[in-house]
């Protein structure tokens, strides 16, 4: 029996130029998918990347709060090769900010990237999945979408996304797409930064004891997408060192060091 993977032949990653997003885009074209990285940002620098590395990949300008901008994607995507089995709503802001010192202005842009976004993105593939035979979309949440975390607007987001990812299972399964929500911890890329008080405080409540690397997360995000896991939907993957299951007793013990 071969123990090979595969992947879809076409991936669409957002956020897809910097930080996790760009390792899943590279560990895909690695693997022999043509991967669409579609983002605000410049992407020119990772596809060339790739291309020289000999993977297959392009990149894409998309906002996506433009729900417009998501339909003439898929459109290109369509014309140019007429299939898309996969798609990773990545691409995402937090602003660290607590609840009476979140402005209206900050609230609305990170319910309008984080949890618009993947609504306008989900409904703009459905129709290209559909006709591909199926595919699998993967909602990259955070343990900030599983847990009580002190930011409303990046909270609420993701608590958002995990139940949008969950409905679109259930819709989306007659037409053979899966969704499932990846939660990671802790990862230093700009978003979370590499360096801070609040990270090192933090860390103090993962039991193994470190930030995940961009390799961890692309692992789960990749199981997801590929053949491994055609009979898992509307599920939660946490990536997270252990925070949410147990980072409370964790950092209790550490600091007593006594269980009575
Ligand atoms: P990052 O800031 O390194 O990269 C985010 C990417 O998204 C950037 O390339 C950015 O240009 C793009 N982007 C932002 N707004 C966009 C928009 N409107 N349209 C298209 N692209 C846009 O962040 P990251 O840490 O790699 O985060 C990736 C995802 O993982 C995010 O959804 C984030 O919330 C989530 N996450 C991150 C962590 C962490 O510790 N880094 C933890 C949990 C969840």
């Amino acid at each position: 029996m071969s123990d090979q993977t595969s992947y879809p032949g076409v991936v669409l990653v957002t956020g897809g130029a910097a930080g996790m997003g760009a390792h899943h885009a590279r560990t895909l074209a690695a693997r022999g998918s043509h991967v669409c990285v579609a983002d605000v940002a410049d992407s020119s620098e990772l596809i060339e990347e790739i291309t020289a590395a000999g993977g297959s990949a392009s990149g894409h300008t998309l906002d996506v709060t433009d729900a417009a901008a998501w339909t003439s994607l898929v459109d290109d995507i369509r014309t140019a090769h007429g299939e898309l089995g996969g798609l990773v709503n990545n691409a995402g802001i937090s602003r660290r900010l607590e609840f009476m010192d979140t402005p209206d202005e900050i609230w609305e842009l990170t319910m309008k990237i984080n949890l618009f976004g993947p609504f306008y993105g989900m409904k703009a593939v459905a129709p290209l999945m559909r006709e591909s035979g199926g595919g699998s979309i993967v909602n990259i949440s955070s343990i900030a979408g599983q847990i009580g975390y002190f930011s409303p607007a990046y909270s609420s987001s993701k608590w958002g996304l995990t139940g949008l990812s969950k409905s679109a299972a259930g819709n989306f399964a007659q037409w053979g797409i899966r969704v499932n929500s990846v939660h990671p911890g802790m990862v230093g890329t700009a978003l979370l930064g590499t360096t801070s008080d609040f990270i090192d405080a933090s860390l103090k409540s993962v039991p193994l004891a470190r930030m995940g690397t961009l390799n961890e997360i692309t692992e789960a995000v990749l199981f997801l997408l590929s053949d491994k896991s055609t009979y898992t939907t509307g599920t939660e993957m946490t990536v997270d060192g252990g925070l949410v299951s147990n980072g409370l007793y964790h950092r209790v013990i550490a600091e007593t060091g006594e269980l009575s």
